[in-house]
């Protein structure tokens, strides 16, 4: 009989599911292989060491059998599993969400080590950060760099021409600015003052560490937070009609 093949891999979990009467069927983000769906079977019983390890978010060294289906989980220990991350919900909202859009965004078989690297500093910002709603925001755009979806914020994507400051439009269609020549009474592209373009180019290019020390008006917060989830949501309805999405959807059949 040919030997099993095992393997061992460090991982984050992104959520997981009760599969049959005691399994658990598990979604993580691995740095060499990507996207994964893996079982752990027996996790729910209560004698089961595995489960602890298993939970949202945990980072874990997973060994792992290759198998026909989803691998099996054999072993799973945690590295770190954020408790000051767990103790608080709020921090915990942005966790979910955070794993919730890493899950969108990658694709099965398809490496993506940053994007692994990505959630592991951003889950360690939100145990140890003050500034949750910064670290979502440097997350959204962190996270759309590395996905090919990196809004256009300096130049009009017409013409090229960098940004006046003043009013530009914003077009999620075209994927970001166009200059007020280009932009204005345009179907979608819609009018962006110099001050929230000013602060999503800032949380574009720096790091947490200086966007921790920025505090937002509770309005202007909403305004940024809202452009960015109304971007995602377009560049992700847009995703779910690209081949390669159906592709991976129909093979999960
Ligand atoms: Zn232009």
């Amino acid at each position: 009989m040919p030997r099993e093949r095992t393997y061992r891999t460090r991982a984050i979990i992104l959520k997981h599911r009760d599969q049959g009467e005691a399994d658990r069927v598990i979604t993580a983000i691995t740095p060499a292989q990507g996207k994964c769906t893996l079982i752990a079977k027996g996790v729910r019983k209560p004698a089961s060491r595995k489960a602890g390890h298993l939970e949202p978010f945990t980072h874990v060294a997973l060994l792992a059998a290759k198998a026909r289906g989803w691998d099996i989980i054999t072993q799973a220990e945690s590295i770190h599993s954020f408790p000051g991350l767990r103790a608080d919900i709020d921090r915990m909202a942005f966790a979910y969400y955070f794993a919730e859009l890493v899950d969108a965004f990658t694709q099965e078989e398809d490496s993506q080590p940053e994007v692994y690297d990505l959630l592991l500093r951003a889950l360690g910002y939100l145990e140890q950060g003050e500034n949750l709603e910064m670290a979502a925001r440097w997350f959204e755009l962190r996270l759309l760099r590395l996905s090919g979806y990196q809004p256009q914020l300096f130049q009009c994507l017409e013409c090229g021409e960098p940004l006046q400051p003043v009013t530009n439009y914003l077009s999620l269609e075209r994927g970001g600015m166009l200059c007020p020549r280009h932009g204005e009474g345009v179907a979608g592209a819609e009018p962006l003052g110099v001050g929230v373009l000013k602060i999503l180019r800032y949380v574009q290019s720096q790091p947490y560490a200086v966007l921790a020390q920025l505090t937002l008006s509770p309005a202007r917060g909403r305004q940024v937070e809202g452009l960015l989830a109304s971007y995602i949501r377009y560049v992700l309805e847009r995703k779910l009609k690209s081949p390669q999405f159906i592709q991976q959807v129909t093979r999960l059949r």
